[in-house]
């Protein structure tokens, strides 16, 4: 069972992010106003670098230009080593193009190390992102918003742009968030990204018209958990799309709570190469 993360943990931890030379993208002002507290949904006030909930008295980061609202780290990597590893990757945004910002990530160390074969597999994986979906991107509808839950590089949510008026991206891993980051922006895009927990999502019930994952449930320990979430969120998407790898496996339900055995699927590739990431603490 994962324990939650203090907040003093929290509060050190943002302090000690480093500042890089290079300008540092800020959220919007309209998505950062969507944001809840992932805990006790309140409004929380935006205060400088940081989003506060005076009801639960937590704050909220906002790192390197990502809102963090996660209330317990990713599981494959320590929280400090995440935040370390998105400030070199945004040091070297400014300089480096997408494609290069993913090679320049797997030359970064990773414990225990990945041998080159596999990281040239996970880049191919990541810069292949977007043909996949070509395979699915019409069963995600149309409409005002759009949510893609566990985005990793935002491939969807740059696709997702072409058909709803407002999309937002959020993933548990903070340095790919910077990642993604880039992809967006490269494409002219707004870049509506936040750092969160799957299970504790920062958004108001209901808020959005459609809701993808893709590939999800393989990270998500507690998959009962993420398809129910325990602060009352529950994905109330008016339509909701879960595919894995390019095969739709849930497609344009119509109910916030559908049965947990429809969503336990992968496909045999995309099961094997997150089983490989996450041997290499990724
Ligand atoms: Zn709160």
């Amino acid at each position: 069972m994962r324990t939650l993360r203090s907040q003093m943990d929290l509060d050190k931890l943002s302090q000690t992010a480093v500042p890089v030379d290079a300008p540092i993208p800020a959220p919007h002002r309209t998505f950062l106003d969507i944001l809840r507290c992932p805990v006790c949904k309140s409004v929380p006030s935006l205060q400088p670098n940081k989003l506060v909930c005076r009801q639960c008295r937590r704050a909220y980061p906002i790192v390197l230009g990502i809102p963090d609202l996660r209330v317990y780290e990713d599981p494959l990597i320590p929280l400090e080593d995440d935040y370390r590893k998105g400030e070199k990757i945004q040091a070297q945004a400014e300089r480096l193009n997408f494609v290069e910002l993913v090679r320049y990530y797997w030359s970064l160390p990773t414990y225990p190390p990945t041998p080159p074969d596999l990281s040239e597999r996970f880049i191919r994986h990541v810069l292949t992102d977007e043909q996949r979906i070509e395979g699915y991107k019409d069963k995600i509808g149309r409409g005002g918003s759009f949510l893609d839950m566990g985005c990793g590089t935002a491939a969807l949510v740059k696709v997702a742009q072409q058909s709803f008026r407002f999309t937002v991206g959020c993933d548990v891993a903070f340095r790919w968030l910077l990642i993604a980051r880039k992809r967006l922006l490269e494409a002219g895009l707004q870049p509506n990204l936040v750092c969160c927990c799957a299970d504790f999502l920062p958004f108001p019930d209901g808020y959005f018209d459609s809701v993808a994952s893709v590939s999800l449930l393989e990270h998500v320990s507690e998959t009962g958990a993420a398809i129910h979430p325990r602060n009352g969120t529950s994905y109330q998407a008016r339509q909701q799309h879960l595919c894995v790898d390019g095969e739709p496996i849930f497609t344009r339900a119509r109910t916030a709570r559908p049965g947990v055995g429809s969503w336990l699927y992968a496909s045999a590739l995309d099961a094997r190469l997150h089983q490989m990431e996450a041997g290499n603490g990724l």
